[in-house]
């Protein structure tokens, strides 16, 4: 079966300053890039050892590059721009690697809702929602489960909230917005290969997240007030306030998550 991997930078261990992920500088954020190849080979590994002909695609969702894509062992590698969103259904699982909280939660070391710098928070059908809530919807409207997490504590109770039976590996205790206490890079990976193994064995025990059905009706709130090139971008736009936009439509794609 094939199974999707989708990564993010912020969350490995080891990673707690925004120094250390901002930077389009591999020299800066290049440690912290070997962190999350180990810990996505990590992954691969233990979907592997509950299925062992399993294909494995992994997403790079960070947006400047957060892996190098010879550092994956035996999965293919795709940036998150070039992902096929109607590939979708092909998968029999999608499991998070190096996640990390949506904005506004407490004592989450990076936390952030797609732009750390612009994004104070992002609602979806009147609950707040992140990146992890948003593509675990898209997964579960195509009937694919969101089986596994990987990330700090804070990011694993947020998968928590919207799929309860979700398998997770805290890799990191946040206390603070650029403090934590990390795991050991080994203890890490091994917590990340046995979790992913058992998320595949206990795949049918997890139904496919997909509470936000259409009508959707999306808000978002920025930090500064919107520049008039985000609006024009969003043609479905309409602007609440100088800070708020909102977007009413049947189509998921619709949404600014992809
Ligand atoms: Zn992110």
């Amino acid at each position: 079966m094939n199974y999707l991997i989708l990564t993010d930078l912020e969350r490995v261990a080891g990673i707690d300053s925004f120094r250390q992920t901002r930077t389009t500088d591999n020299e800066v954020k290049g440690p912290a890039m070997k962190q999350l190849a180990r810990e996505v080979n990590a992954c691969a590994q233990g979907i592997r050892q509950a299925d062992p002909l399993a294909v494995v695609d992994v997403i790079d969702g960070h947006g400047s590059g957060g892996l190098f894509p010879e550092d994956l062992a035996d999965s293919r590698y795709i940036r998150f721009k070039e992902f096929r969103l109607e590939s979708m259904p092909q998968y029999a699982a999608l499991l998070f690697v190096g996640q990390h909280a949506m904005a506004g939660t407490i004592d989450a070391p990076l936390c952030h809702t797609y732009s750390s710098l612009h994004v104070q928070y992002y609602r979806l059908n009147d609950v707040f929602i992140g990146e992890f809530g948003a593509f675990a919807n898209w997964a579960g409207l195509h009937g694919v489960p969101t089986i596994f997490l990987a990330g700090d504590d804070k990011a694993a109770l947020e998968a928590q909230l919207f799929v309860p039976p979700i398998e997770t590996a805290v890799t990191k205790q946040g206390k603070g917005m650029e403090a934590a206490e990390h795991l050991e890079p080994d203890e890490a990976c091994r917590l990340i290969r046995d979790g992913a193994a058992r998320a595949v064995r206990r795949i049918a025990e997890i139904p496919p997240f997909a509470r936000f059905q259409p009508p959707f009706v999306f808000e978002a709130r920025y930090y500064e007030p919107l520049k008039p090139e985000t609006i024009r971008s969003r043609p479905n736009a309409r602007l609440l306030d100088e800070r708020t936009y909102r977007i009413e439509t049947t189509d998921y794609r619709e949404l600014p998550f992809f």
